[in-house]
């Protein structure tokens, strides 16, 4: 395990603090569409409008919801001692890339081959 108990607190409370941050924005969110729900819109063009709004409020907190998931498994693998090992090759994922992306469950190898395997299956 390449990274230090200090380090590991460090991320601990930066997941903690951003999975928090994502809530708090859910529940705004959340808010702001019961808000629209109570609001009646005679003009249909403006009804549109609102439904395309919601929808892509709902795709965005899609994204939040799972984003939230990979913060909570980020987490078990802390307390586990899992975090900062890559999931494909268990090689040390760097503290570099760690730090702009704590959730990352692959090292910058295997994540890079992913894609070009990605890439290869949609061309
Ligand atoms: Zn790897």
């Amino acid at each position: 395990m390449a990274l230090t108990t200090e380090e590991l607190a460090d991320f601990e409370k930066q997941l903690v603090d951003w999975k928090a941050e994502l809530e708090m924005g859910q529940s705004a969110n959340v808010l702001a569409m019961t808000e629209q729900e109570q609001t009646s819109f005679p003009d249909p063009t403006d009804q549109a409008s609102m439904e395309i709004d919601r929808e892509f409020d709902l795709r965005i907190k899609d994204r939040e919801r799972r984003l939230i998931k990979k913060i909570d498994q980020a987490m078990v693998r802390i307390k586990d001692g899992d975090f900062g090992e890559c999931d494909c090759c268990g090689g040390s994922i760097s503290v570099k890339r760690l730090e702009a992306r704590p959730v990352t469950t692959l090292c910058i190898e295997c994540k890079t081959a992913q894609e070009q395997e990605e890439r290869t299956r949609v061309d």
